[in-house]
């Protein structure tokens, strides 16, 4: 099948190790595109977490284990460009430029902006405020026509096909594109605590990168069908969290010998939970595997990273230039 023309891109913070939340979110669709698009970049966004952590101490491990998970989910290094945000200081040139055709109003507007001052009224400082323009250079720079994202992220996207509209407006050019959102298949994937989305700092997620042992662990604390109280009680999988991963994980047979047995008290809830965690742990058994594997260089990311730098580098500077022309730098 030929593949679709033009670039994605897609950034993401540096978490650490990623969980199932991050796969189903974002991963698995960045491996995915790979073979759908002519191009894919991949960026751990570095300067973004500056605007919200307070310590840079884990930065650089949360990098390499955020890197080291997703060449372990099948982004490839041969198919994708694969590098962190700061080593691209083009980026924060690009910004500054599309600072200007950005009313202040409109960031200080956006419900995420307001989002941020609420859990860190400390700490509102100017990247914070600048964040979205940011985001707009990160994808502006490689002039990427299709960004995957879940839909709640589709007001950022269109924020910033509005910043490229100013800058190509004010400058009479066309040099920046405008990008189109990409749909991810799992846009929301709920915590163990059934009620939140699946988050690190929320402590309900579960690891990628953990053993067999622990993902059972965490699977086996889910929290089910809240009136389905005693065992003899009938549930009712449409609002179990349990049911909604066994319909991604699970065969089909499984989820309605489930969908039938839950809703009669047919099958407890410890037998279900011990199902998902064992299909989920052979689901994940592959890159389990590899991410041992390519752990054991870790020389490998670092060379895997350089490169991508380099090459995202040789995009980035050709944007630049035109940008610059087109905004008569002298
Ligand atoms: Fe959820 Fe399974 Fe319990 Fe039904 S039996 S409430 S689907 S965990």
């Amino acid at each position: 099948m030929a593949k679709k023309k033009g670039r994605v891109f897609s950034g993401a913070r540096p978490t650490g190790k990623q969980h199932l939340g991050n796969y189903l979110g974002a991963i698995k669709n960045y491996v995915a595109l790979q073979d759908t698009y002519e191009e894919t970049i991949y960026s751990i966004v570095d300067i973004h977490a500056l605007t919200t952590i307070e310590t840079t101490k884990d930065l650089p491990q949360n990098t390499y284990e955020m890197a080291l998970d997703w060449l372990a989910a099948g982004i490839r290094p041969e198919k994708s460009i694969i590098f962190i945000q700061s080593h691209v200081p083009e980026v924060v040139e690009l910004h500054i430029f599309l600072s200007m055709v950005t009313p202040l109003g409109k960031l200080t507007d956006l419900p995420t902006f307001k989002d941020k001052i609420r859990q860190q009224p400390y700490n509102v400082n100017y990247g914070l405020v600048g964040y979205p323009v940011l985001m707009a250079a990160d994808i502006a720079l490689y002039k990427a026509v299709a960004v995957p994202v879940g839909v709640d992220q589709a007001p950022h996207i269109e924020f910033t096909r509005e910043i490229v509209r100013s800058f190509n407006y004010r400058y009479n050019t066309n040099v920046l594109v405008e990008p189109q959102m990409v749909a991810t298949e799992f846009p929301k994937i709920l915590g163990i605590d059934g009620k939140n989305k699946m988050s690190k700092s929320l402590n309900n997620h579960i690891e990628l990168a953990a053993t067999p042992e622990e993902t059972q662990k965490r699977v086996m604390q889910m929290v089910t069908d809240p009136q389905r109280a005693r065992r003899s009680d009938p549930g009712n999988p449409d609002v179990c969290n349990v049911f909604t991963l066994h319909k991604i994980f699970s065969s089909p047979e499984e989820v309605t010998m489930i969908n039938t047995e839950c809703r009669r008290a047919g099958i407890g809830c410890v037998d279900c939970k011990k199902i998902f965690a064992k299909n989920l742990n052979e689901h994940l058994a592959p890159f389990r595997e590899r991410r041992s594997e390519i752990a054991k260089d870790p020389d490998y990311i670092q060379d895997v990273l350089r490169d991508g730098a380099e090459r995202a580098r040789a995009i980035a500077r050709v944007t630049i230039t035109e940008v610059k022309e087109a905004i008569g730098l002298p």
